[in-house]
């Protein structure tokens, strides 16, 4: 679970870290990184949609306050956008996203009567502080003590999916490149 440094789109100091949950029958009841009791957070996250969508999603995550740390239900973040594109851009729904940071809520509020652009959600965004690698499960059962259990495959997308690849994955896929790619 290591983190990386990332280039800053928010003008806001970056804040939280950040994980995905991509176990949809899976709550994190305990901080995968200090096994406190987690507790949860209403954020506004901010999203982006290839091509060009900039979505500001109030989302409850499961949270620790003493890691200062978030955690999405990837399953349910999906359902969400793809409630929210089915009405204004359903081609939209299985393109790559990026989940990268919080906006203040005043810019929420206000976005949800008038949708704001680019340039004036950025300025009042954060960036994750910490950017960690999708949460991985192993699987439950008894194992000797020398035997390394295996990983949980986490299920694929059910709704946020899409035939066949868009030539939009380009954007998303350079900022991950260049700068939250997890370490191995
Ligand atoms: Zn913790």
């Amino acid at each position: 679970m290591e983190a990386t440094k990332k280039r800053q789109l928010g003008g806001l100091p970056p804040r939280y870290g950040f994980m995905l949950n991509p176990y949809p029958d899976q709550r994190v009841w305990q901080c995968p990184l200090c096994e406190r009791k987690t507790g949860q957070q209403k954020v506004p996250l901010l999203i982006h949609v290839d091509p060009l969508h900039l979505i500001a999603l109030n989302y409850t995550c499961r949270s620790c306050r003493a890691c200062d740390l978030l955690i999405g239900q990837k399953h349910d973040i999906e359902h969400l956008l793809t409630e929210l594109f089915r009405r204004s851009a359903p081609t939209v729904i299985g393109n790559a996203y990026l989940i990268i940071g919080t906006v203040e809520k005043r810019i929420w509020r206000e976005g949800v009567a008038q949708p704001k652009g680019i340039a004036e959600m950025l300025p009042q965004a954060s960036d994750f502080a910490t950017y960690y690698n999708e949460l991985r499960l192993t699987c439950p059962g008894y194992y000797r003590a020398e035997q390394e259990p295996p990983v949980l495959e986490p299920p694929v997308s059910q709704e946020w999916v899409k035939e066949t690849p868009g030539p939009w994955r380009r954007w998303t896929e350079r900022i991950r490149a260049g700068s939250r790619r997890p370490k191995r």
